[in-house]
C-alpha cells in the first residue's frame, strides 16, 4: 500500500541559508514563542505556487505560519540593522520578526520566509514582539493590492491568528503574517555594518546583496558603485509608481526602504483621495516629514544615508568617495522625474513627447488640488470616453485645459482610441479606499468575518480592469467624514 501519509516534501519547502552565512554582526538565533491556539485566516494560493509551493498542504499548517512547528529546513534568525527614525539614527533589529530562511522557487530564483510577530527575540528591546490582527491583514491587504498594480513590493504568504491578545490602545487580538521579500536587507542594514567599523563585515554585505540583486554587477569595473547606481535607479522607479498611483507609505525611515526595490513595511501606509500634495495619514507623522509630495525627497535623503555607509567601498580615498557618492545621489532627482514624466504622459495617453508636456500635468495637478478632485476618479474619467459624471468637470478651468490636452493628443501619430487604451493600462479603476479597507479590517478584527476582506482583495486583484464597474470600492468616502488616521502597526 502506499503511504499516503503528508510529508514535508509535499509542501514544497526548499530552504537555503545564504543571509545566515554573513558575519555574526548580522543576525542573532531567534525562536519563535509557541502561541496557544495557532489558526490559519489568510492564505495567498497563487504566490504559494509561484513559489513552488502546495496551498492544500500548507492549509493544513496553521503550525507552521506562527513558529509552533518550524517549517522544514528552517533556521530562525533575528535580522540586525540600524535606522534613521524621523531623522534620528538608532540600532534596531528585528524585534518583532524572524527570519526562518529562503525559499528557492522551482525557477531558482530566492525568496525569504520571514515571520512578523512570532514573540520577542534578542532585539526587541521593551516590545512584546508581537502583531496585531488588524495591521497584520492591511499589511498582507495592501502589499497584494500593490503587487496587483505592478508595484514591486514585499508579498503576504499567510496570516494566521494567534488565540492570544496583545496589548496596544487596550486589548486586541494577536496574529502573525508570513512575508516573503526579495530580501530583507535596508539602508539600515549597511547602516548596522558602517555603524560597528567592521569594513570586512561591509564589504561581505556589500557582496551578498549584489550577488542577491545585482548579480551581473559582480563584473563591472567598479562593483560597489555600480551597485549604488543600481540602488538609487530602483528607488527612483518604485517612489515614481507609488506617486502615480497615491501611495503613501508613512514612514519612510532608513530601515524601511529595501535595497531590492520592494516596497516594505505596510504600517500607516494608506492611498490619498483628493489630491493634495501635503496629504499625510499617519497619527505620528506631525511636521509632514512623510507627506506624498515629500517622498521622493526622502528617498533620496535615505538614499544618501545608504551612501555614506558604503563610503569606505567606494574608493581608498575618504574624499573621491564622497564625491562619487554625491555624483550618484545627485543622480537620483533626474531619474525620478524621468520615470515619472513617463508615467505621468502614459496615464494621459500621451505616447511621445513634448516641451510643454510638464507644464500641462502641473496645471492638471495644480486644478485638482485647488477644487479638491479625486486623483484616482480624476484619471479614470480622463480614461472613459466621455467626461459623463459631474459638474466637477464643466469648470471653465477644466475645460480649456481639456481642450488643450485634446489638442496635444491629436498631435501625435496614434488614434484617440489607442491613447484611451494607453490609459486604461496606467489608471487603476480601483484602489484600496481607506474606508473600504477599514470595514475590511473591522470586519474580521471585531466580527470574525473574513468574507469582506476577501471580497475587497478580489476586486483589488484587477485594479485596471474596468469591465467589473464597482462603484461600492471606486467612491472616496464622504467629504464629511473625519480625516482619515492611520497608526504605526506595533
Ligand atoms: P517598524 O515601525 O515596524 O518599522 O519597527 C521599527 C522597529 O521597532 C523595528 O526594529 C521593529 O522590529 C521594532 N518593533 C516594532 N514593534 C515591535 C514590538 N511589538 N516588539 C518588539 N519590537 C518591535
Ligand atoms: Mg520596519
Amino acid at each position: 500500500m502506499t503511504d499516503l501519509k503528508i510529508t514535508s516534501a509535499d509542501a514544497g519547502w526548499r530552504l537555503a541559508h545564504s543571509y545566515a552565512q554573513l558575519p555574526q554582526i548580522f543576525h542573532l538565533a531567534a525562536e519563535p514563542v509557541a502561541v496557544s491556539e495557532p489558526r490559519l485566516v489568510m492564505l495567498n494560493g497563487a504566490l504559494a505556487s509561484s513559489l513552488g509551493l502546495n496551498a492544500e498542504v500548507l492549509a493544513n499548517h496553521a503550525e507552521w505560519f506562527t513558529g509552533n512547528r518550524l517549517i522544514p529546513g528552517a533556521q530562525p534568525i533575528a535580522q540586525a540593522y540600524a535606522g534613521h527614525q524621523f531623522g534620528h539614527f538608532t540600532k534596531l533589529g528585528d524585534g518583532r520578526a524572524i527570519l526562518l530562511g529562503e525559499q528557492i522557487t522551482p525557477q531558482g530564483e530566492r525568496f525569504d520566509v520571514q515571520l512578523k510577530g512570532p514573540g520577542r527575540t534578542p532585539f526587541s528591546r521593551g516590545g512584546d514582539g508581537r502583531a496585531a490582527l488588524g495591521p497584520m491583514l492591511r499589511e498582507y491587504l495592501i502589499s497584494e493590492a500593490m503587487h496587483a498594480l505592478g508595484i514591486p513590493t514585499t508579498r503576504s504568504l499567510a496570516v494566521t491568528i494567534t488565540g492570544e491578545t496583545v496589548f496596544r490602545q487596550g486589548h486586541l487580538r494577536g496574529a502573525i503574517l508570513t512575508r516573503v521579500a526579495s530580501s530583507h536587507i535596508r539602508v539600515g542594514t549597511f547602516q548596522w555594518a558602517a555603524a560597528t567599523g567592521d569594513q570586512s563585515a561591509l564589504k561581505a554585505l556589500a557582496d551578498h546583496t549584489i550577488q542577491r540583486h545585482d548579480a551581473a554587477l559582480l563584473e563591472a569595473e567598479k562593483p560597489y558603485l555600480s551597485f549604488l547606481e543600481a540602488v538609487i535607479e530602483r528607488q527612483a522607479a518604485l517612489i515614481a509608481k507609488w506617486q502615480l498611483v497615491g501611495f503613501i507609505h508613512g514612514v519612510m525611515n532608513t530601515d524601511n526602504m529595501a535595497l531590492s526595490g520592494e516596497t516594505i513595511d505596510y504600517g500607516p501606509c494608506a492611498f490619498m483621495d483628493s489630491y493634495d500634495p501635503a496629504t499625510v495619514f499617519s497619527s505620528i507623522d506631525r511636521n509632514g516629514r512623510y507627506a506624498y509630495g515629500n517622498q521622493p525627497h526622502i528617498a533620496q535623503w535615505n538614499l544618501a544615508r545608504l551612501a555614506e555607509a558604503m563610503l569606505p567601498l567606494l574608493h581608498d580615498e575618504e574624499a573621491q568617495a564622497i564625491a562619487l557618492a554625491n555624483e550618484s545621489i545627485h543622480r537620483f532627482q533626474e531619474l525620478y522625474q524621468k520615470h515619472w514624466l513617463t508615467g505621468m504622459r502614459s496615464k494621459l495617453g500621451l505616447f511621445d513627447e513634448e516641451e510643454n508636456d510638464e507644464f500641462m500635468i502641473q496645471s492638471l495637478l495644480a486644478w485638482m488640488q485647488k477644487t479638491r478632485a479625486d486623483f484616482t476618479n480624476t484619471f479614470r474619467a480622463l480614461s472613459s470616453e466621455s467626461l459623463n459624471d459631474s459638474d466637477h468637470f464643466g469648470d471653465v478651468e477644466f475645460q480649456a485645459w481639456h481642450s488643450e490636452w485634446n489638442l496635444r493628443r491629436t498631435r501625435q501619430t496614434q488614434s484617440l482610441t489607442e491613447s484611451a487604451e494607453l490609459m486604461r493600462a496606467h489608471n487603476p479603476a480601483v484602489i484600496p479606499r481607506n474606508h473600504k479597507v477599514e470595514e475590511a479590517l473591522e470586519a474580521a478584527s471585531d466580527k470574525d468575518d473574513f468574507s469582506v476582506i476577501q471580497r475587497l482583495l478580489k476586486v483589488l486583484e484587477s485594479p485596471y480592469d474596468r469591465t467589473l464597474d464597482q462603484p461600492e470600492y471606486q467612491t472616496p468616502a464622504d467629504s464629511d467624514a473625519p480625516a482619515y488616521q492611520t497608526f504605526c502597526g506595533t
